[in-house]
């Protein structure tokens, strides 16, 4: 039998597509867990159960582009569980991993490494916490890692080398090398940008980032100490890199990338994290307070500001989700200005500073989250399925 859901009376329909990121359409069918079509209520066959919006803003789940999970819902980091349940209720309904780099006693050797990545990957494949995807086991580079090594890893499922200058691997020479590798297999690389996160890791500039060649410049707003802007420009220049912004950075720094960034036309190439657990802590609203710095501090319109936290990053990551587009996972977010704004709808809530309601989350076409426990209630309150 098919399981449906319909979602009507959608005020603002936002795709998470940074060249089509508004659609014109009040209601959006799901089936089996894909969005089906898109478009007219009154159009689309309404048997089954009915979620509707009331007005509210439908957007796909938030992807966070930066976390160091270890194994199941807890951080020894912060020493929390349930954090990344906390982040659905945030409206963050995909994670990517930078590396599972707080595993106590994480092995450093070629092996360890290795056998530590593949666990990681296999184990969040059924670990869903509140049914997030958590797209983890992003290798951690050690000496002595072989070019086979690579190509075993991706048969594993290993698709993410975690940050490049937190691990073992700080010359820009080897580090190029297995990012080659890496790539020639099918993963998506990553390296910290600015200044070192703990004592042991590397300052990173911009002269590194255009050695190594990563797919990702990590959090070039700072991990937390952010590089210059000259660097972060130099980047955008000289490699075909996405540029990262996260909430545990400086906030200054993100409002001049996220203008830099849009002057130069290249708002694709943005993507949005929170790197937590960091010193910071966990904050389930990261993703969304990060899109209000660029929305309301460097004037990026909301619908794009979105992309960078859903489609770009899956695009980046070559992962399904962070879109509403047919065929999709049906895994989206009802969202609103929060109860007592200035502003009347998500993306003028962005746009004012404020931090966005999540009234409702679906994962996979369910309800994940009616109510979240982490936001403030929506002015527009959703009419749920029943049961
Ligand atoms: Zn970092």
């Amino acid at each position: 039998m098919t399981h449906r859901l319909l979602v009507t009376g959608i005020g603002t329909l936002l795709t998470g597509r940074i060249d089509a990121p508004i659609a014109e359409a009040d209601a959006v069918l799901v089936e089996d867990g894909k969005v089906a079509a898109i478009g007219d209520a009154s159009d689309l066959d309404g048997e089954g159960p009915v979620l509707d919006v009331n007005g509210a803003t439908l957007a796909p789940g938030l992807v966070d582009d930066h976390v160091h999970p270890v194994l199941g819902d807890y951080t020894p980091r912060q020493h929390q569980a349930n954090y990344l349940e906390g982040f659905v209720h945030g409206g963050v309904t995909t994670v990517i991993s930078a590396g599972e780099v707080h595993t106590p006693g994480r092995p450093k050797d070629r092996e360890g490494t290795k056998a530590l990545a593949v666990l990681a990957a296999k184990s969040f494949r059924t670990v869903r916490p509140s049914g997030a995807r958590v797209h983890a086991g992003a290798l951690l580079l050690e000496e002595g890692l072989t070019e086979q090594d690579f190509r075993d890893l991706a048969v594993q499922g290993v698709h993410l080398v975690g940050e490049i200058g937190i691990s073992g691997v700080q010359d820009p020479d080897t580090a190029a090398q297995m990012t080659a590798w890496a790539q020639a297999a099918g993963m998506t690389v990553t390296a910290h940008v600015g200044g070192k996160s703990v004592p042991t890791s590397r300052t990173i500039d911009a002269e590194f980032v255009v050695a190594v060649r990563p797919d990702v410049a990590a959090h070039v707003n700072g991990g937390p100490t952010a590089t210059g802007i000259e660097d972060v420009e130099r980047i955008l220049v000289e490699t075909d890199a996405y540029v990262e912004l996260v909430h545990n950075g400086n906030v200054r720094a993100a409002r001049d990338v996220a203008t830099l960034v849009a002057e130069r036309g290249e708002l694709h190439r943005l993507l949005i994290g929170t790197d937590s657990p960091a010193g910071t802590g966990v904050v389930p609203l990261g993703v969304l307070r990060t899109l209000s710095w660029i929305s309301a501090l460097a004037g990026i319109p909301a619908p794009e500001a979105l992309a960078a936290a859903s489609g770009n990053t899956t695009t980046a990551r070559r992962v399904a989700g962070g879109v509403i587009e047919v065929g999709a996972p049906a895994d989206l977010i009802v969202t609103d200005a929060p109860d007592g704004s200035r502003a009347d709808d998500f993306c003028g809530a962005l746009a004012a500073g404020d931090t966005p309601a999540i009234a409702a989350v679906v994962v996979d076409g369910k309800v994940v989250v009616a109510k979240s426990r982490n936001t403030p209630p929506p002015k527009r309150v959703p009419r749920l399925p029943e049961g």
